[in-house]
Parts: C-alpha cells; sequence; structure tokens
C-alpha cells in the first residue's frame, strides 16, 4: 500500500531527514585516518537523541539474525551496506558509506553519503562521484507523471555506462511514518515501467553501486553485505517528496558538503 503525504507530512519528513543531514555533517567533521566506526556511530546517536530524536536503525529487526546493533551502518570499501560499526581504525585511501536514520516526530529520515577517507585512488573517487550523479539523475526523474521505472532506469543507465555494477538485492523504499513503506525503488529497471509518480509520494533513492561486478554476499553475522570480487562499493541516498516539475529533496547533503568543502566530489 503506497500512502501519499500531505505538505504537513512532508514538512515532518523534511525535518527528520534535515537531522540525519546534520548527524552525518557531525561526522564529516571527523572521518580521518584513525577513527574507528564505532566512534562515528557513538556521536551520531548522541547527536541525533540530544536533538529528540530516535536512531531508527538501532534495533531494527532483521529476519535472519539478531536486530541492528548501532545508530548508523558504517560500509568500508568493499562492504556494500548494513556493515557494522566496529573498532577497525578507517585508514588512508579508504571509503566509507554511511546510512544513518532518524526518526522525529513520528516521522523517519533516511539518507546515507560516502565518504573518501584521507588520499582515496582516482579509481574509486570516480566510482563515488558517478554513485552520487546517478541519485541526482534519479531524482530528476521523480516528478508528477512519470513513472517508478524511470527513475531506475535514469540510475542503471548512468552506473553501467561507467561499466559499473548496479546491486539489485536491495533496493530504495517508500519512506513516511515507517522507515521503509511501499513502493521499492530498484536501482535498474525499464523506462516508462513501474507505478505512475503522483504528488506527495515520499521515497528514498539509494544506488548501490560496485566498482566490479554486482554479485554480492552476506557475511556470517547476517547484516554486512560484501561484493564478491572483493572491490568497492559506493552508496548515496536521498530522501524525496515528488511533485510537479521538481522532486523536492528533503534531505541535504549541503551541511556535509560545507564541512568537506574543496574535498567534496
Ligand atoms: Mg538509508
Ligand atoms: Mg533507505
Amino acid at each position: 500500500m503506497i500512502f501519499l503525504k500531505t505538505e504537513d507530512e512532508i514538512e515532518l519528513l523534511r525535518q527528520a531527514n534535515l537531522l540525519v543531514g546534520r548527524t552525518l555533517a557531525e561526522l564529516a567533521k571527523i572521518i580521518k585516518p584513525g577513527v574507528t566506526t564505532l566512534e562515528l556511530d557513538k556521536v551520531a546517536e548522541e547527536f541525533i537523541r540530544d536533538h529528540g530524536a530516535i536512531p531508527t536503525f538501532k534495533g531494527f529487526p532483521n529476519p535472519y539474525g539478531g536486530p541492528f546493533p548501532a545508530s548508523i551502518c558504517a560500509s568500508v570499501n568493499d562492504v556494500v551496506v548494513h556493515g557494522i560499526p566496529n573498532e577497525v581504525p578507517l585508514k588512508d585511501g579508504d571509503i566509507v558509506s554511511i546510512d544513518c536514520g532518524t526518526k522525529l516526530n513520528g516521522f523517519c529520515g533516511d539518507s546515507c553519503y560516502t565518504f573518501l577517507v584521507g588520499e582515496v585512488s582516482e579509481e574509486v573517487k570516480q566510482l563515488c562521484k558517478t554513485t552520487k550523479e546517478a541519485l541526482y539523475l534519479g531524482i530528476e526523474q521523480a516528478v508528477v507523471g512519470r513513472r517508478l521505472g524511470d527513475i531506475s532506469y535514469a540510475v542503471e543507465n548512468h552506473c553501467t555506462s561507467h561499466s559499473y555494477g548496479v546491486v539489485r538485492e536491495f533496493v530504495g523504499h517508500g519512506v513516511g511514518r515507517d522507515m521503509h513503506e511501499d513502493p521499492q525503488v530498484p536501482n535498474y529497471g525499464k523506462r516508462g515501467s513501474g507505478p505512475l509518480l503522483k504528488k506527495g509520494l515520499c521515497i528514498a533513492i539509494e544506488p548501490m553501486i560496485t566498482l566490479g561486478s554486482r554479485q554480492i554476499f552476506m557475511e556470517s553475522d547476517r547484516w554486512t553485505v560484501k561484493t564478491r570480487d572483493g572491490k568497492a562499493a559506493a552508496h548515496y541516498e536521498h530522501s524525496i517528496a515528488v511533485r510537479q516539475g521538481k522532486a523536492d529533496i528533503l534531505s541535504s547533503f549541503e551541511e556535509i558538503e560545507k564541512v568537506l568543502s574543496d574535498k567534496a566530489i
């Protein structure tokens, strides 16, 4: 069941999503070689709770195992999604995707950004840049009158034109009172297919893109998803509201990229 949102509900979604952006900006300030993802998680959880919200990832149920133990997913290098924060220090040349969710006044924020740690290879930087471009190309399609498949196709086409892998097992989703609502928003698909996009449809668009093959596997912790070939993966996510003419981006990378300044890609 797809729930279209009222203007009031969209504003509540925006507040929850802007808090995610501000949380990720706090992490941007401290991401560097030597910091652990567990330290990042502590900062994120405290920041979210200090602002009257709940970290939605913490305790998130898993049909295959235990609930998620942290407030962020921290996915380093070949980890595609759902990396569990740990005590391994980040090192020069790593990339880390930080996915974060909040619940504020009953509505959910969900956004993800891939950070470069120190000096990252040109090849991996290009992967990140292309994944972020694909996210915005998908968002361009999220307007009244288009179909869901137009978003999926735009993301896929941009990434496959660079010979990257497009992960299929995990997808974007509707977002609202629940973090994961209908419809699913795949990062691959056919133009002109799928549900018609209507005003008030709020969705998270989140390309998960690999440098090599799109084949993935799940670690024995039943959360961590990695590329089979061990090559890097990038992940960017915005929550948006469909509108006439131009999508309304509810989350924001502005604060993050202000912190990164000339290092932002
Ligand atoms: Mg997310
Ligand atoms: Mg999401």
